[in-house]
């Protein structure tokens, strides 16, 4: 076997050398409790600030305004339970979300649904934008809430999130944005968007794993998800995961460094996959976004006719190059992706999509060794086809 080519970087990335670096170091050293007050806590303290300040620079927002969390899928979950809660407590009230978030939102409508919820899902456009006009319609002064993700994890689709956060609190609602797959590859600004919370991930921007943030505005409603401990200031119980919130922090500084000329380089890298394949590929769609402005710039979803794309993944894979087809969650089951049935996809040309995801270690070569690899396996796949 000669060389792997890792294309998967939605699903998760490798960690930055700098980040391994930093943790390596740290690991053998600091392993105090961060909530204890002596030096060994102290220290382990220090590490978790340093960290908040990175991110809430990142993220343009007050460092009180952070939360550490298991991951985005805590952190989404989190802001959906505050949402019950006051609806709750005003004994009325409803949630307006979409079609093609991601699963730790998804998931957690149908069961806000199952306890009484009134959630509305606003629908997305072929290209995977949010239909504005259909949001609107769906919006009134018994909004709660409202959660819309910056960027899709399949189709790589970003949102306006500053206009809908204005939609949003015309009408007196708190804004959320899940924006794990945004962060490092756009510029985000809590401020300017005036965003009331929002969720991300250290492992999707090079940092560990298991580890993630919730924003939260100054003086915005908040009740704990995990109940226990006063860490976080009572917002989120549980023993300090220092190394990792380190680690993350060291991702967060990082990313900020090279936001302009990363996102360059894996557009320029995601332009040339797709060029190759619409020039090599008979009878492909490439699903979502089309230009820079509206694209995550490492993201690309090709949909190949008469062929499942869970062949084409795994002859790849022989092949040495990693892909994912449908959510990654999907797979493993014979459901054709939500987000891009939300589009109104076939469900044929649903089953036999892919998606490519660049990060920070691919290059050029890589894509020109795709370019190599997949026309013939295509090829092949159509041929045996029964479809
Ligand atoms: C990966 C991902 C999540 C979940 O993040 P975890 O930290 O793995 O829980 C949530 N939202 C989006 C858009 C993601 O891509």
């Amino acid at each position: 076997m000669g060389r792997l080519i890792y294309l998967d970087n939605n699903a998760t990335t490798q960690m930055a050398p700098e980040v391994l670096n930093a943790i390596t170091e740290a690991q053998s050293v600091v392993y105090g409790n961060a909530s204890s007050m002596h030096t060994f806590g102290r220290e382990a303290q220090r590490l978790v600030e340093q960290a908040r300040d990175n991110i809430a620079s990142l993220l343009d927002c007050d460092s009180s305004e952070i939360t550490f969390t298991s991951g985005a899928s805590e952190a989404n979950n989190t802001v959906f339970m505050i949402a019950k809660s006051l609806i709750e407590k005003r004994g009325s009230g409803r949630i307006v979300t979409t079609t093609i978030e991601h699963p730790s939102i998804m998931e957690t409508v149908k069961y806000l649904r199952k306890c009484g919820i009134h959630v509305d899902q606003a629908p997305v456009a072929a290209d995977g934008s949010v239909k504005l006009d259909e949001f609107e319609k769906l919006m009134g002064p018994d909004v709660v809430l409202v959660s819309v993700m910056t960027g899709n994890n399949e189709t790589g689709t970003i949102q306006p999130i500053e206009t809908i956060s204005q939609i949003a609190h015309k009408y007196g609602a708190f804004m959320h944005t899940d924006a794990t797959q945004a962060i490092g590859k756009l510029e985000l600004s809590c401020r300017k968007w005036n965003l009331d919370y929002l969720s991300c991930s250290g492992h999707k921007f090079y940092g560990p794993k298991g580890v993630g943030v919730l924003y939260a505005k100054k003086g915005i409603p908040y009740e704990p998800f995990v109940h226990g401990g006063e860490q976080e200031h009572g917002r989120r119980a549980g023993t300090y995961n220092t190394i990792a919130i380190y680690g993350m922090g060291v991702a967060a500084k990082l990313a900020k460094e090279n936001i302009d000329e990363e996102s360059r380089r894996l557009w320029a890298m995601r332009e040339k996959l797709r060029e190759g394949i619409v020039a090599k590929v008979p009878n492909i769609v490439v699903n979502g976004c089309s230009d820079r402005q509206h694209c995550l710039p490492g993201t690309l979803d090709v949909s190949f006719e008469n062929v499942e794309g869970e062949s084409i993944l795994l002859m790849l894979d022989m092949a040495g190059i990693a892909v994912s087809t449908g959510s990654a969650c999907a797979t493993g089951s014979l459901e054709p992706s939500y987000v891009l049935m939300a589009g109104g996809l076939d469900v044929e040309l649903a089953h036999g999509s892919i998606r490519f995801s660049f990060g920070r270690f691919n290059t050029m070569e890589d894509v020109d060794y795709v370019l190599e690899v997949l026309p013939p396996i295509i090829s092949r796949l159509r041929a045996i086809s029964t479809r």
